[in-house]
């Protein structure tokens, strides 16, 4: 039986994988074909790459805009925390639709199916599958077919750190990998980039939690290995959603537009910014649309932002202005090292909802070199082991590739399959 495995190690920078931390990462990129110029999506941040993933298309076509965002609810912009697990169903609500394209858990369901494990926040393991097609085990609630929760007994009871990335691994291995055999297996690890918000990047810490969700990403090898002996054929993908950078600053964007004249108050719904870490996301009410151009000008001219996209140029960055999205701001960034020598920092817009701000830690978020330098690694038919790939690949192929693996269509998805051939490989299977 044709499967796919998925392994996402969350926040590992293509640039810290090493003989000496990541070993087993180093040793699987000579059986599996790595590639060179991964990119992610903007905003780089978990929600957004996991929906992203999950539909193959970018943020303009499934609409989760950001790990926070803001709703028009009733004529008001409502900012949203998009990491609540009650955010998917919220939105579906408003608008009508959770995700606005279909998710692979979707696309599987009656072809195998798919169930996922994620250790992250729970706005971003519901966005594999908001509308219960397959099974996601998360530790605020673990849900089979149409989101009726699995048994107390079957429940994913871990904390978000690296002894519940442990167990969430082993589970993942006895009852995705042996047991249930799903078309697709994801297994969504929280670190390093639980560590990595809250230590810097470099330290101790950091490179303990890049060794222990290396060793977790060999557990799932060796499982995977032993299926392949048993005749299995299955496609093994592991890799990150962003990278980090290192925060060297916090910004309060609606303080410092408040000031310029930009924003009424605090509490106003005119101007309403989404702070998404090393990037933020502004929006216009329609009765403030005439502050637009004002805004603009005063986003370009600031010394924190980095690029700032209009609405018209939202398409460059796979966004649109859903939402009344009016500018999106990745915040200024370098290529400066940090007290360990890590290359990379950033700037962050102030985050909303009372989380911490990470000063001299990791964030990411923006278009930073770093935080969109995630790691790709895949063995399997259509995958020349031990070769590099130049070309660039994106988070939205990720989907097609799956899909190509298990001979099924892909249509409608911004990203293309990776598999080499991949044409011909459809034509033997169909
Ligand atoms: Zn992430």
């Amino acid at each position: 039986m044709r499967r796919a495995i998925l392994v996402t190690l969350d926040g590992l920078r293509r640039d810290q994988i090493d003989p000496d931390t990541t070993p087993n990462l180093v040793a699987f990129a000579g059986r599996a074909e790595t590639f060179a110029d991964y990119r992610t999506v903007f905003p780089s941040c978990t929600r957004v790459v996991s929906a992203s993933i999950a539909t193959g298309c970018f943020p303009a076509r499934h609409e989760l805009q950001g790990n926070s965002m803001v709703l028009m609810e009733d004529g008001v912009l409502v900012a949203h925390d998009a990491g609540r697990p009650d955010f998917l169903q919220h939105k579906r609500k408003v608008t009508g639709r959770s995700l606005a394209v279909p998710t692979l858990a979707e696309r599987l369901a009656g072809h195998g199916g798919a169930v996922i494990f994620s250790n992250v926040s729970p706005g971003a393991a519901y966005a594999h599958d908001p509308d219960g097609h397959g099974r996601v085990y998360h530790r605020a609630g673990s849900f089979g077919a149409g989101r009726i929760p699995v048994p107390a007994s079957e429940q994913l009871i871990v904390e978000p750190n690296i002894d519940g990335d442990r167990m969430t691994t082993h589970r993942f291995i006895d009852e995705v990998l042996v047991e249930r055999g799903p078309a697709l297996g994801v297994l969504w690890l929280g670190d390093p980039d639980a560590t990595q918000h809250n230590h810097p990047l470099g330290s101790a810490e950091y490179r303990e939690a890049l060794s222990q969700s290396d060793a977790r990403a060999r557990e799932v090898m060796d499982a995977v290995e032993e299926r392949r002996a048993a005749g299995e054929d299955i496609l093994l993908i592991v890799g990150s959603d962003h990278g980090h950078q290192t925060v060297t600053g916090v910004i309060d964007i609606e303080q410092d537009l408040i000031t310029a004249g930009l924003k009424d108050s605090e509490n106003s719904r005119d101007v309403v910014v989404s702070s998404n870490g090393t990037s933020a996301l502004i929006y216009v009410h329609p009765g403030a649309a005439d502050r637009i151009p004002s805004l603009g000008l005063h986003l370009d001219r600031a010394n924190w932002t980095g690029r700032v996209i209009p609405a018209d140029k939202l398409h460059l960055i796979g966004q649109a202005a859903h939402q009344h999205l009016a500018f999106a701001v990745s915040m200024r960034a370098s290529d400066e090292t940090n007290i360990y020598g890590v290359r990379g920092t950033s700037l962050v817009a102030r985050p909303a909802f009372g989380k911490p701000d990470r000063m001299g830690c990791g964030q990411h978020g923006g278009l930073g070199t770093y935080e969109q330098s995630p790691f790709l690694m895949i063995s399997g038919s259509g995958f020349a082991p031990g070769s590099t790939r130049r070309t660039s690949a994106r988070v939205v192929d990720i989907a097609p590739t799956i899909l190509a693996h298990l001979r099924l269509a892909a249509d409608g998805m911004d990203g293309a399959a990776l598999q080499r051939h991949a044409s011909q490989i459809a034509a033997q299977g169909a």
